[in-house]
This record gives C-alpha cells, sequence and structure tokens, in this order.
C-alpha cells in the first residue's frame, strides 16, 4: 500500500540515543550519563523566577533580546552578532539548514559529536567524517577532506564524547587552511572548564571573520540543561540568514529568565570549574589505577577504555554500575565500543563510581 515517504536520505539517519535516564531497583541514582553539572543552576536563577511573575500565556520575546543583551554584556560582544536557539544542538541544526543543500558536504571529526552527521543528512547533503590521531581533531586530516563541496566544518573543542582538545594556534592554523565560503564552526560546548581560557582566541577568530561561528551552551557550565538554551556568536550575515530560517519564538520565556541571570553569575561559574578541577584528574588516576586507560580530558568528563587484557568489557561495567544506580554513557554509537564517559559528578556520586568499579575489576 501507498504511504508517506520521507525525503531520501532520512532513512539513513542513525536516530540519536540519549544515555540511560534513570535504573531501576536501586534506591539513589546518580546520573553521569550527559555531562550536566552536579552543582546545577545558579541560586541567581531561582531569584530571577521569584521576583518575576512569568506570564506563560503570552510568546516569549522572539529575539530573545533579554538574553542576548545578558550574554553581549558578560563577553563584551555586540548583542547583534548573538543568536540564542532551543540549546546548542538547535543552532547546529539550523546552521545545516541554512547552509546545507543536496550535494553540499559536511565535515566533522571520527569521534566528533553525533548531532552533526545527523543535521548534515537531514538536509540532503553528505557527510564527511575524518579520522582523529589519538583521539583528538587532526587539523591537516581535516584540512584534507575539504573539497569545493564543503560548506561547513564542525569541530568540538573540547571534544565530546573524548575530551580532547586542540590549542588555539592549531584552530587558527584550521581556519586559515580554509576557503572563505566555508564556514568553520566551533562548538564550545565545554569551553569554560579549560583553563587556558582558548576560547577568548576563539571569539576573536569569530569577531575578525565572515566565516566563524562559535557556538555555545547553557547546559553544562550553567546547569541548566532542562531548560533547553544554548547561543552562538557570529558575523551579522550569518545570523541574519539563520534568523531567516529559524523557528519565531525558539527560546521560550522561562529560558530566557533564567539564561539572563544564570550568565551574570560570574562566582558559580567558577564554582563549577573548580569542582570539576578538583575531581577531573583525581578521578582519572583511580581508574588508570584500576587498569583502564583514560583519555586525558579538559571536559567535565573522562572516557574510560576497558582494555581487551582486562577481561572485563564496557558493556558489562555499565551493567554492573547501573545495578548500584550508577548511570554512565556507553559510546559505542561514536564508534568506541570498549569505553564508557563518565560526567564528573558530586563528590559522594565520584567516590561511589570509583567503588564499584574497583569492586567490579576486582
Ligand atoms: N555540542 C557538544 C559537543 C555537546 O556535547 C552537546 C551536549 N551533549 C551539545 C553540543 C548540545 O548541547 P545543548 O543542546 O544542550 O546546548
Amino acid at each position: 500500500s501507498e504511504r508517506p515517504a520521507p525525503k531520501p536520505g532520512v532513512m539513513d539517519i542513525a536516530a540519536y540515543v540519549p544515555g540511560r535516564e534513570t535504573a531501576h531497583g536501586v534506591a539513589k541514582v546518580y546520573k553521569l550519563s550527559s555531562n550536566e553539572s552536579p552543582l546545577g543552576p545558579s541560586p541567581m536563577v531561582t531569584e530571577a523566577f521569584a521576583a518575576r511573575n512569568v506570564d506563560l500565556a503570552t510568546y516569549p520575546d522572539g529575539s530573545a533580546h533579554v538574553l542576548r543583551e545578558a550574554i553581549a554584556r558578560a563577553y563584551g560582544l555586540n548583542p547583534g552578532n548573538i543568536l540564542c536557539g532551543n540549546g546548542s544542538d538547535e543552532l547546529l541544526g539550523l546552521l545545516c539548514q541554512t547552509y546545507l543543500a543536496p550535494g553540499d558536504e559536511g565535515v566533522f571529526t571520527e569521534h566528533g559529536f553525533l548531532v552533526y552527521k545527523i543535521q548534515i543528512m537531514a538536509q540532503g547533503a553528505t557527510p564527511v567524517t575524518v579520522p582523529d590521531t589519538d583521539l583528538t581533531a587532526d587539523v591537516d586530516a581535516i584540512l584534507g577532506a575539504v573539497t569545493e563541496k564543503t560548506k561547513i566544518v564542525f569541530l568540538a573543542n573540547p571534544n565530546n564524547p573524548t575530551g580532547t582538545y586542540i590549542p588555539v594556534n592549531e584552530v587558527r592554523r584550521l581556519h586559515a587552511g580554509l576557503p572563505g565560503h566555508v564556514i568553520l564552526v566551533l562548538d564550545a560546548a565545554y569551553a569554560e572548564y579549560v583553563r587556558r581560557n582558548d576560547y577568548e582566541a576563539g571569539i576573536e577568530l569569530v569577531s575578525a571573520n565572515t566565516n566563524v561561528v562559535m557556538t555555545r551552551t547553557f547546559s553544562k557550565i550553567h546547569g541548566l540543561a532542562g531548560l533547553r538554551i544554548g547561543w552562538m556568536y557570529a558575523h551579522e550575515a550569518i545570523v541574519d540568514a539563520c534568523n531567516r530560517v529559524r523557528g519565531p519564538f525558539n527560546v521560550n520565556a522561562l529560558a530566557i529568565i533564567a539564561g539572563a541571570a544564570a550568565i551574570g553569575d560570574r562566582a558559580h561559574v567558577e564554582r563549577a570549574v573548580e569542582h570539576n578541577e578538583a575531581w577531573l584528574g583525581r578521578v582519572s588516576e583511580v581508574l588508570e589505577a584500576l587498569g583502564l586507560t583514560v583519555t586525558p580530558s579538559v571536559g567535565n568528563f573522562v572516557l574510560m577504555h576497558f582494555p581487551a587484557t582486562a577481561g572485563k568489557t564496557a558493556a558489562e561495567a555499565d551493567e554492573f554500575l547501573c545495578s548500584r544506580g550508577y548511570i554512565l554513557r556507553r559510546v559505542s554509537g561514536y564508534g568506541l565500543p570498549d569505553a564508557l564517559r563518565m560526567t564528573i559528578g558530586s563528590e559522594e556520586a565520584n567516590l561511589g563510581v570509583l567503588d564499584a568499579l574497583k569492586e567490579f575489576m576486582a
């Protein structure tokens, strides 16, 4: 019988499957699968909600003006260069919708964030995967994959799920090697965790060029994943083009208020960075002492590999941890079947996972 067919290519897309939400049959669940902040949002967010009588019957401001102003103020940018979205996921898709047509190519790295490939394919464009070197983006390999059909290059820096990072001089070299018609999307979802603050230089790269976009999120350091708030910083011409395509009220009323309050609380961001810094090294060291291989991370998560010699697999470890209430992230979808990704959580969560893994590996 005849039935509606999705446009060509859609059925070739492997849907994004988020990590487990919960574990059953355990008293307490620790969710360390989506790189959310153990500190949660700034207290200023709660205060901002309490201080306002949010009118939920009315549409939000379609340009998210208050939020863009607050972001601009926090970073010394022009609000006209900022576009907000329903999570940075939406903005990654919006860039593909705006710039990619069938026949165009979108380039991303082998262990890069899965959303790039999905959104490139959703436009009927061709996804081009570039091999990493040591689980790290390889600038020469990326440049080697660019053709006259390439319209977008995505680079997550730090990258999820590997936690690896390339320094700003490498990002500059990547940009310098790209033709002017190619947009370089710097996905800086985890930028705040990088102490070197190289992302300030990323902002400079956007400011000085017409073909660089930086995407940011409130889901990680700001502890607001549930509200879905992201933003991008780009040349006016890119913002203008994306504004023609995006949904009219893509950022909701609560998100606008919360985001504007959160971005101003530098002390909260600092607390989150410090917490992460205090635990990232410690967790990595203990994992290595247990016989696992840890990819050095600059994000708020670590990728642990279960070597064949360990006699235990990542899948078994995942099941064991889940039975204890610890939810980590399988990353087979990223071509890493031997690994689990763990978000740096609260002290209790981190120590709990390490204890449970010790028992599992014994
Ligand atoms: N980019 C990267 C590299 C990510 O890891 C994530 C979150 N998984 C996102 C973008 C999307 O984040 P959000 O849509 O919550 O802003």
